[in-house]
């Protein structure tokens, strides 16, 4: 593999509810899991917006009960969909943030953010997240970081790779490769597992997260990773079991108590907070106590789940994670007995029925639970990410897996595979079509993912339409060419041969994307969302510096009175000065940072030479 970039270049794991970063440490010969400013080795991927400021990370979700309108998560679930997709129109209702459809069917989110109303792109959102996850790791690496490798789950289309990437491109990022979430923990398995794997290994990954569900089937050879087959689901995780929890206990407030959260955006997220916690508990416990109190008009809310109850209640969830294993395995044409190691990644994978379930499957192969199932995919992304730079070297080939089949709509509403699902990245194919009709000047090609016969049922990547000979009769044939590289992203090509007409696009023409001009203005946008968190921060500290100042005086004065030294007067200025100084900082929302830097100045001015306090 060429490696074209230079070092340092990050590993992001840029997940529904948690993100986290790493980079490869070449002296250790291991990849180095980053912890931010809190000392948290994984970042909730929340963004929230105040009358004051704008918080990433921790911040945000800590103020989330306080703040839930404008407090944003979950954006990967909305990045790269339309607004009218039915699980965006699902999810709506779970969602304390607002979300509107903006130009092409674009999904906005609308914030408040310094009392001015905002529609914020999902790509915006997640540039945000990204940016702090370059920030923690340009902290720890003390210097500044271009080059990142971002991971995405398998299942993700064509489109939402590619609004990844833009989200990258917006936080300042050159987003070098885009991987799957699998693949990188099969990286980090192999790596940390397997170190000297001789012999041939088949592993299964399963990837249950926050919002996404994932399996790949890989085999390991030496130094070669190679993705056998993909499959999964990218609205299932965490959350959805959140959100069962909570419907429960809404259900129950209305009947035990009748009282109805569901219009309290704040309660229900206090709730779903609560819920979540639980969760959490029960993968160790086999029961736990839910309680909020204050969660609606003074009502305290306190209630019992059993493990059992949770484990009812998403039944139904689970067992579509069943029914994807079984899919992947016969994707792959191999029997689950040629399975070396199944490797659990993903925070939602400790949960016990989700294991035993998976268990019953493998039988009597053991579960690899050793590896750090919230830091795996960012450990392979660091990996991936060393690969590609120049200089350091953890020995890896990788080859990829297409996850959806890829091809155009033909006759009669059917889908024509080009480039069937599984297949490995990048690659390269070529296919001989027919014109349909006589006298036709203009082809429409049409490119489908998916797996349904149907066109139609499939999902519609781009349009574009081939200028031909319309002398030429129905039947006579067009080269169609897709080409896949190593993100999986896809330029697809017609031509037709005798006249040299040939078109094609990438398909980052497609209206879900965004055009180059949105990213631009996204870029300079997030200059000024950085600029406009600097200016807060010199304010804060214009303002700590003054209530400090005031602090030390009102200190010094006490020492002094208990000794009596100082001369009316000079009390007097001195008070008059700090009272000033109270004043101003009794308001100061709607003061600016040079009237605290200017009292500060004026304030040491005449208390420096009485006091000599600095
Ligand atoms: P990830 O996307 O891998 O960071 O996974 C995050 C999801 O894992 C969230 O929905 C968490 O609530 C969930 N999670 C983390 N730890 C546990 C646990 N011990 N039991 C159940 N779910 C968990």
């Amino acid at each position: 593999m060429a490696k074209k970039y230079e070092g340092p270049a990050i590993g992001i794991d840029l997940g529904t509810t948690y993100s986290c970063v790493a980079v490869w440490d070449s002296q250790i010969n291991r990849a180095e899991i980053i912890h931010n400013e809190q000392g948290n080795r994984i970042t909730p991927s929340c963004v929230a917006f105040t009358d004051a400021q704008r918080l990433i990370g921790d911040a945000a979700k800590n103020q989330a009960s306080s703040n839930p309108s404008n407090t944003v998560f979950d954006v990967k679930r909305l990045i790269g969909r339309n607004y009218s997709d039915p699980i965006i129109q699902n999810d709506l209702n779970m969602w304390p943030f607002k979300v509107i459809a903006g130009r092409d069917d674009k999904p906005m989110i609308v914030v408040k953010y310094k009392g001015e109303q905002k529609q914020l792109f999902p790509e915006e959102i997640s540039s945000m997240v990204l940016t702090k996850m370059r920030e923690i790791a340009e902290a720890y690496l003390e210097s500044s970081v271009k080059n990142a490798v971002i991971t995405v789950p398998a299942y993700f289309n064509d489109s939402q790779r590619k609004s990844t990437k833009d989200a990258g491109a917006i936080a300042g990022l050159n987003v070098i490769r885009i991987i799957n979430e699998p693949t990188a923990a099969a990286f980090a398995y192999g790596l940390q597992k397997r170190g000297n794997c001789v012999k041939e290994r088949n592993i299964f990954v399963f990837d249950l997260g926050g919002g996404t569900f994932d399996v790949s089937i890989l085999k390991i050879k030496g130094e070669v990773f190679e993705v056998k087959a993909t499959a999964g689901d990218t609205h299932l995780g965490g959350e959805d079991f959140d959100n069962r929890m909570v419907e429960y206990f809404v259900e129950e407030i209305k009947r035990k108590n009748k009282v109805d959260i569901s219009g309290n955006a704040k309660s229900l997220r206090r709730l779903r907070t609560s819920c979540e916690r639980a969760k959490r508990t029960l993968s160790f416990a086999v029961d736990t106590t839910i309680e909020v109190d204050g969660l609606f008009e003074n009502f305290d809310f306190c209630s019992l789940i059993t493990r059992a109850r949770f484990e009812e209640l998403n039944m139904d969830l689970f067992m579509k994670c069943v029914e994807t294993v079984n899919t992947c395995l016969k994707d792959s044409n191999m029997d689950k007995s040629n399975i070396d190691d199944v490797v659990l990644v993903g925070g939602s994978s400790r949960i016990p029925k989700v294991q035993q379930l998976l268990q019953d499957i493998f039988k009597a192969k053991e579960l690899c639970k050793s590896i750090n199932a919230d830091e795996a995919v960012a450990y392979g992304a660091a990996v991936q990410a060393a690969l590609l730079c120049k200089g350091v070297s953890p020995n890896l080939v990788i080859l990829d897996v297409t996850p959806l089949s890829l091809g155009i709509l033909i006759n009669g509403d059917l889908m024509s595979v080009v480039i069937p699902k599984n297949t490995t990245i990048p690659v390269k194919k070529t296919e001989d079509f027919e014109k349909s009709e006589d006298n036709q000047s203009s082809i429409p090609i049409k490119v489908c993912e998916g797996e349904r016969t149907r066109a139609s049922d499939n999902n519609l990547l781009g349009l574009f339409y081939l200028d031909c000979n319309p002398s030429n009769p129905r039947g006579h044939s067009l080269n169609v060419c897709f080409d896949i590289d190593a993100d999986g992203i896809l330029i697809v090509s017609a031509e037709e041969e005798c006249t040299g007409n040939k078109k094609e696009i990438t398909i980052a023409n497609n209206t879900r994307r965004l055009s180059p001009e949105q990213i631009m203005r996204m870029i300079r946008e997030a200059e000024k969302y950085k600029a406009e968190d600097e200016e807060y921060q010199k304010k804060v500290n214009a303002v700590n510096a003054l209530d400090d100042y005031v602090y030390k005086i009102n200190k010094a004065l006490k020492n002094i009175d208990r000794s009596a030294k100082l001369c009316p007067e000079e009390k007097m200025k001195i008070n008059l000065e700090c009272s000033k100084a109270k004043d101003i900082l009794d308001s100061i929302k709607e003061k600016e940072t040079a009237v605290f830097v200017n009292c500060l100045n004026k304030l040491k001015s005449v208390v420096k030479p009485i006091l000599q306090i600095d």
